[in-house]
């Protein structure tokens, strides 16, 4: 079932036996290692399901060194999916890719 809490009356009360906070890439992970184990999971998204300019000012901020990335509301989002909705473009190799059996 699926909740908007823009039209929740106030004071709502809803049942669950683990809540979960954010639907990136952690929340939605645990979520579905979740299903099917008989508990009542709770998902809770901050933003909504598509993205949308306002819901990122809780995510703006300085970076240290501006060379490598830009401010967190631009790599980051608040929104269902979390970070896992946008893609900076850059694929890089890793010495750990034999960990998940790619060589
Ligand atoms: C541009 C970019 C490229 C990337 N490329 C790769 C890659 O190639 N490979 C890789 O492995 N990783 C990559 N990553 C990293 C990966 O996307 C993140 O590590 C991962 O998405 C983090 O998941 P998370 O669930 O911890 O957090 P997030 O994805 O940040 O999700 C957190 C969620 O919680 C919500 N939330 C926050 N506070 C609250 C609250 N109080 N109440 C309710 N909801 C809340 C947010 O709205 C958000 O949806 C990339 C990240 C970026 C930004």
């Amino acid at each position: 079932m699926k909740y908007d809490t823009t039209t929740l009356e106030h004071g709502s009360t809803i049942q669950c036996d683990v809540c979960i906070v954010g639907s990136g890439a952690a929340g939605v992970t645990l979520a579905g290692e979740l299903d099917g184990s008989g508990l009542i999971t709770l998902v809770i998204e901050a933003g909504g399901a598509k993205y949308l300019a306002r819901q990122q000012t809780a995510l703006q901020g300085e970076v240290a060194n501006d060379s490598s990335h830009t401010t967190p509301d631009m790599y980051r989002r608040r929104m269902l999916g979390g970070a896992t909705s946008i893609w900076g473009g850059r694929s890089q190799s890793s010495p750990h890719f034999a960990d998940f059996g790619v060589a």
